[in-house]
């Protein structure tokens, strides 16, 4: 019942008011749109006695959207580009940590050469 909800609900926005009748299954429901960072828009319905969640993760890219098109919710788990901003901090602090090695061996020759 439930995982045939997103199917229907597409086709009445498809095909106008006579295909409601089907199977006589008239319980009016919430069309809710979702729209990801990427503008893709993925419509979900939902009873009308359902909590209506604010974000839904898109099927196409798996990014999260939500019900403002022109806002969309840009901060995401799968956010590229909050990996690429970790990668890079990834590899400054693995720079900063051979430059200090660098430093420490640098002052142990000195020191070794001074000895
Ligand atoms: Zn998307």
């Amino acid at each position: 019942m439930v995982g045939g909800n997103a199917i229907r609900g597409m086709r009445i926005g498809a095909s106008g008011p006579s295909s409601e009748s089907e199977r006589g299954e008239t319980a009016p429901r919430n069309i809710v749109s979702y729209w990801c960072a990427n503008g893709h828009e993925s419509r979900r319905s939902f009873a009308l006695d359902a909590e209506i969640p604010d974000e839904w993760d898109c099927p196409k890219c798996g990014l999260l959207g939500g019900q403002d098109e022109q806002n969309p919710p840009s901060a995401g788990r799968a956010e590229p580009f909050k990996s690429h901003l970790e990668y890079v901090k990834e590899r400054r602090s693995e720079e900063d940590g051979q430059a200090l090695l660098e430093e420490a061996l640098e002052k142990l020759r000195q020191r070794r050469g001074r000895a």
